[in-house]
């Protein structure tokens, strides 16, 4: 069976757990504390750590694994990007202290000492950037450091940016973009039947990512407003029109629209008369 290493724990966990199951694989789990789970029975899961993940996938312990781009860029090992997911946004940045006077990377002091659970990112940006730091590798709760004394700016991951604010620090520039990444070994695309699973796993996630921005629609309209109808629920190749017993001049339009649009086009059908108007969540969607 394939083997794919899930986050263990924190948003990424959750964010894995949802989209799997939202592309109908079913986890089930080997006991309470269970380190393993048959996933849909079509794969192994294993929970372990995100931040060993991109490890695990490149040595072959797992066949395909969902983790942080932060986290795979900062190991540097060779796996590839399957399909970018979405959830676990977040932004790695450099931060300094409100009261530092550092606005920018020209202003950061030659030698600075930098704070990070991410050493290799922060020397690779600073490096790229021709500025000579100080590295101060620390394993968590980087936005104390220049508090301590220990650093005069850190490299930390920012998603509301709530904690650098609370911590009296403000951001300085971006280092990278992170969310939640499907990745595999680079070796097993080149078995046919590996290869085939993977994208059969890409296609079912797809589906799902696809479907979260758009609703399907359904109104019953007028059928001498068709033509109005066309122009307001574009689609791919027009909506779907359907008789309607007893529906007498009315027949029902169905389309997929997105989700931005929805208000909009709700407003546009009611102008041309349009009744029973119903919106729903579409769960997949498959071109
Ligand atoms: P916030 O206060 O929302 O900016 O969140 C910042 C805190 O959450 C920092 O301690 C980060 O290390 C952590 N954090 C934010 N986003 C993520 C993420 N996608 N994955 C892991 N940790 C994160």
């Amino acid at each position: 069976m394939m083997r794919i290493a899930l986050p263990n724990k924190g948003r990424l966990a959750e964010g894995a757990r949802e989209l799997l199951e939202r592309a109908g694989l079913e986890f089930e789990m080997r006991g309470e504390r269970a380190l393993q789970a048959s996933l849909g029975g079509e794969f192994l899961a294993l929970f372990v750590r995100a931040p060993d993940i991109p490890e695990f996938v490149a040595d072959g312990a797992a066949d395909v694994g969902i983790t942080g781009r932060d986290l795979v860029v900062e190991t540097g090992r060779d796996v590839v990007e399957l399909l970018d997911l979405g959830f676990g946004r977040c932004r790695l940045v450099v931060a300094a202290r409100e009261d530092s006077g550092i606005h920018s990377l020209a202003q950061v002091p030659e030698g600075a000492r930098v704070a990070t659970v991410f050493p290799r990112l922060t020397a690779d940006f600073f490096r790229r950037a021709g500025r000579t730091i100080t590295l101060v590798p620390i394993s968590g709760a980087a936005e104390i450091a220049p508090h301590l004394g220990v650093a005069d700016i850190i490299v930390d991951l920012v998603s509301t940016g709530s904690t650098l604010k609370t911590n009296g620090l403000h951001e300085v520039e971006t280092v990278l973009d992170s969310t939640a990444l499907l990745i595999v070994r680079d070796a097993l695309l080149e078995d046919d039947v590996a290869a085939r699973r993977i994208r059969e796993l890409v296609a079912a996630l797809e589906s799902v990512l696809r479907a979260q921005n758009k609703r399907y629609l359904m109104a019953n309209v007028r059928r001498d407003t068709l033509p109005e109808i066309r122009r307001i629920l574009p689609g791919i190749s027009g909506p779907t029109i359907i008789d309607l017993m007893n529906g007498h001049d009315l027949v029902a339009a169905h389309a997929v629209v997105d989700a931005a649009e929805v208000y909009r086009v709700i407003a546009d059908l009611k102008a041309v008369g349009a009744e029973g108007i119903l919106v729903t969540k579409i769960e997949r969607l498959m071109p």
